[in-house]
C-alpha cells in the first residue's frame, strides 16, 4: 500500500475532470521540510512558528534572536527549492503553552493567545516579523497570522507589519515589497464575517481544529469532551463550505490546513465544497492525492450539496456514504 502510494510523489494532483489541487505540508520546525519534499508537497501551507519558541520562553530574552529565526525561515525556504512557504506568526496559547508553569488563565483557549499574545508584545513581534520579512528577499514567503477575528486586529497587524518593513528599509535590509499576508480562519466570528477579511487580506486559510473547538465549544484537548468534537456536525459544514464559497466567489486563495486537510475521511467533502488548496502533516499527503486522484468534482459537487442541506445527523451520515460510495 505504502509503496504503491509512493509512485504518486511526482503525479500532480489532478480530479477526473481535470481539476487541479494543490497539495502542500504542514511543519512545525525547519528540519521538516526535507519530508514535506520527500512526499511531493508544492510548498508550505503552514509552517507553525511556535515550535521554535516552544520550550525555552518564560522570558522574553530568552526568545529565539531576529537573526536566529532569520536562518531558521531561509533555511525552510531553501530546504523547499523555490516552492512556497507560509509562514505563521507564533501561535502560542491555550494547547500551545509557552511555559507550562506560566499558563494562569482560566480559559486559556479564549485567553491571550496566538495574535491576541502578539499585539500585546509588539517587540517580539516585530522582531519575528523583520525575520520573516529578511527571509523573503530568498524566495516565495507567505505571512499567516493566527486567531484574528476583529477588524482592528487585522488593521493593528498590517500596521505592524508595514512598521517592520519601515525598519529594514532604513536598516537597507532587502525584502519581498510585496509579501502576501493571509489569516487564519479559526473563530466563528472571523467566517461569519468574512468580508472584512477579504477585503484586507491576500488569502484565507481555515484551521478546522480551533474552527471545530470554537463552534462546538469543546475544549479541543479536553478527554471527557473529545466525542463531541464532530466535523460533520451542520453548523461546522456550513462554516467551510460559506468561507471556501464566499473565498472563490471573490477570487482569494482559500485553503484548509486543520488535521480536516490531512483525513482521507474528508478529502471528497471539501472536494465537493470547492476547496483547491489542503494543507497537512506530510505523512498524510498521498493517501489525499489518492483520493483526489479518483474523484470527480462533477459527482461530487452535486452530492456535497445534499450533505450541506440536510438537517438532520442521520441524513448527514447517509449522503457521506454516497459521496464515499461515488465511482467516477
Ligand atoms: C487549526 O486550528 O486548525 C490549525 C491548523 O492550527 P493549530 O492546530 O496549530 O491551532
Ligand atoms: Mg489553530
Amino acid at each position: 500500500e505504502r509503496k504503491k502510494l509512493s509512485r504518486l510523489k511526482k503525479t500532480p494532483a489532478i480530479t477526473q475532470d481535470g481539476g487541479y489541487i494543490a497539495l502542500l505540508a504542514n511543519i512545525e520546525l525547519p528540519g521538516d521540510a526535507p519530508a514535506a519534499l520527500d512526499a511531493g508537497a508544492v510548498g508550505i501551507g503552514l509552517f507553525r512558528s511556535e515550535f521554535m519558541f516552544m520550550g525555552r520562553a518564560g522570558h522574553l530574552e530568552r526568545f529565539p534572536s531576529e537573526d536566529e529565526q532569520f536562518e531558521s525561515y531561509k533555511k525552510t525556504l531553501v530546504a523547499m527549492k523555490g516552492r512556497p512557504v507560509t509562514i505563521r506568526t507564533l501561535d502560542v496559547g491555550a494547547d500551545k503553552p509557552l511555559d507550562e508553569d506560566e499558563q494562569t488563565a482560566l480559559n486559556p483557549a479564549l485567553g491571550l493567545r496566538a495574535i491576541r499574545y502578539c499585539l500585546s508584545e509588539p517587540q517580539m513581534f516585530l522582531t519575528q516579523l523583520r525575520a520573516i520579512l529578511r527571509a523573503s528577499a530568498y524566495g516565495p514567503i507567505k505571512l499567516l497570522v493566527p486567531m484574528l477575528a476583529h477588524a482592528f486586529e487585522i488593521d493593528q497587524t498590517l500596521s505592524m507589519i508595514e512598521q517592520a518593513k519601515q525598519q529594514l528599509r532604513e536598516r537597507k535590509q532587502k525584502f519581498d515589497e510585496e509579501i502576501p499576508v493571509g489569516a487564519m480562519i479559526e473563530i466563528p466570528a472571523a467566517a461569519l464575517a468574512l468580508p472584512m477579511f477579504i477585503k484586507r487580506l491576500d488569502f484565507l486559510s481555515i484551521g478546522t481544529n480551533d474552527l471545530i473547538q470554537y463552534t462546538l465549544a469543546i475544549d479541543r484537548v479536553d478527554h471527557e469532551v473529545a466525542h463531541l468534537y464532530d466535523p460533520l456536525h451542520p453548523a461546522v459544514l456550513f462554516l467551510l463550505s460559506s468561507v471556501i464559497g464566499q473565498g472563490r466567489k471573490a477570487g482569494i486563495p482559500v485553503s484548509v490546513c486543520g488535521e480536516m486537510a490531512g483525513d482521507t475521511k474528508w478529502t471528497r467533502l471539501l472536494l465537493g465544497m470547492g476547496l483547491q488548496e489542503f494543507s497537512m502533516h506530510p505523512a498524510q499527503l498521498l493517501s489525499v492525492k489518492y483520493e483526489i486522484l479518483n474523484s470527480d468534482l462533477r459527482l461530487l459537487e452535486p452530492q456535497v450539496k445534499k450533505v450541506l442541506r440536510a438537517t438532520e445527523p442521520a441524513a448527514v451520515t447517509a449522503g457521506m456514504a454516497q459521496l464515499q460510495a461515488l465511482v467516477s
